[in-house]
């Protein structure tokens, strides 16, 4: 690629960055697996030296490759031919006149084989060189003027640049001064020309490197962007996560709400009010499916007293003794609420007057046996009231059955409490 790039720029006649990039490339394939390409690497940095005037630098350049073989280094037939044009003009370069000639020789002899006019161009070149080294200078304008008219179908401008000074060179050399004048101005010329497409060339490297910043900048920006996408997608999600558990919480707090709405706070037995709802719904079931309910309130016995002797705080302790006391035994179809102050009422589902009324004795009995410990002291032998009334025989509505058990725990009061009475 950066070798590539060397030979566009060098042929584009920009031999400065042509000899930045070979010289990377030179060092790039030195060490890389890419060893093979490394003569002809340096053979096109060579001809770049060369043709600004770095002669001692291209000698440099191509001397390591000297002594290799042509086989051991697996260079094509035209890359090694022209590998031995540049060897060849290296020598010329350090005045290795006979060097020079061997290796030229072998080169114009490959590349008339392989009809490659731009080395032949190049070999008859140095032997232009050669000659004038040695002293033949017609000989050398000879070999020069071979190379000028193979120079027609060679586009870049190169070869006729150095073949144009060369001949000026050679027709002073023999004293043509019209002639050297003439090659001197095609040449100052034909290297104005190539001073505007090596600048063109500049600016082609300047335009791609431009074009890479951009291309870089947009993929930084897109780079950016993707970062804040991710970063707004994962802040949604968090938003998400903080929503729903928003929701649980409003969720939790409105069945709170639902359950405050129908709780007594100091028993956590149903309300009065949730009482009546149920009530209802209880006997349109029990009217569908004939079977008994009983309503059953119950009242303390003498609460004022266990109040004033003891104090407020323990009389709501045993409130609260009494509704567990209800709650442990009632089955999972009854219903026990808070009716108001001390009294409480029971709806037993699917049960007669009489079983009700055991069921109720038992409970008085174990009330009875209730002990509440004291700081100091103990707290027993506590007593309730009750009326049961029985749907349908005692009412078919609420009020009908809550007023008849009511009834009939005034009744039980009045016949010394501490007793359960069944309503008339
Ligand atoms: P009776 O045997 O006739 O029912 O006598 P009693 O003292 O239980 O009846 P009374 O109606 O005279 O008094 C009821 C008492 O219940 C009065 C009131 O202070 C008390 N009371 C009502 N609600 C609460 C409560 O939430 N906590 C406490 N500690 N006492 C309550
Ligand atoms: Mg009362
Ligand atoms: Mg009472």
């Amino acid at each position: 690629m950066l070798s590539n790039l060397g030979d566009t720029q060098h042929g584009a006649g920009n031999y400065e960055d042509a000899i930045r990039f070979l010289v990377e490339a030179d060092e790039m394939v030195a060490k890389s697996r890419l060893a093979a390409l490394a003569p002809f690497v340096a053979s096109n940095l060579a001809m770049c030296q060369l043709a600004i005037g770095a002669h001692e630098a291209a000698f440099v350049t191509i001397q390591p490759y000297l002594e290799l073989d042509r086989d051991t280094v697996r260079m094509g037939r035209a890359d090694a031919a022209f590998f031995r044009a540049i060897a060849a003009h290296t020598y010329t370069a350090n005045g290795q006149w006979l060097e020079a000639r061997q290796m030229v020789a072998r080169a114009l002899e490959a590349a008339d084989q392989l009809g490659d006019v731009k080395i032949a161009v190049h070999c008859h070149w140095v032997l232009g060189l050669v000659e004038r080294g040695e002293g033949r200078p017609a000989e050398s304008l000879v070999a020069l003027q071979k190379a000028e008219a193979l120079l027609g179908p060679i586009k870049d401008p190169y070869y006729s640049v150095q073949i144009s000074r060369e001949l000026a060179a050679g027709h002073a050399a023999l004293g043509n001064w019209p002639e050297a004048y003439r090659y001197l101005e095609q040449h100052q010329l034909l290297y104005q020309r190539s001073l505007g497409s090596a600048a063109r060339a500049r600016m082609q490297i300047a335009r791609i490197q431009s074009e890479l910043a951009e291309a870089e900048r947009e993929r930084d920006f897109a780079l950016l962007k993707q970062a804040e996408a991710e970063r707004a997608r994962a802040e949604l999600e968090m938003l998400n996560r903080e929503l729903a558990a928003k929701v649980d919480e409003i969720e939790r707090l409105q069945t709170k709400l639902r359950e405050q709405a129908i709780r007594d706070p100091l028993t956590d037995l149903y309300n009065r009010r949730y009482l009546q709802e149920e009530l209802a719904n209880e006997i349109r079931l029990a009217e569908r499916r004939y079977y008994p309910i009983c309503v059953v309130l119950i009242d303390l016995d003498h609460f004022k007293t266990v109040n004033d002797r003891f104090g407020h705080p323990v009389g709501d302790r045993v409130l609260i003794e009494l509704a567990n006391l209800l709650r442990a035994n009632i089955r999972g179809s009854d219903f026990a609420c808070r009716f108001g102050g001390e009294e409480f009422c029971l709806v037993l589902s699917d049960i007669g007057l009489e079983a009700a009324m055991g069921r109720m004795a038992d409970l008085l009995d174990r009330f009875r046996a209730l002990v509440v410990d004291l700081a100091d002291s103990q707290l027993d032998r506590l007593t309730f009231s009750a009326g049961v009334a029985a749907h349908p025989h005692h009412g078919s509505t609420p009020d009908d059955l809550l007023a008849a058990a009511d009834a009939a725990l005034y009744r039980a009061k009045a016949a010394g409490r501490d007793r359960i009475y069944a309503a008339e």
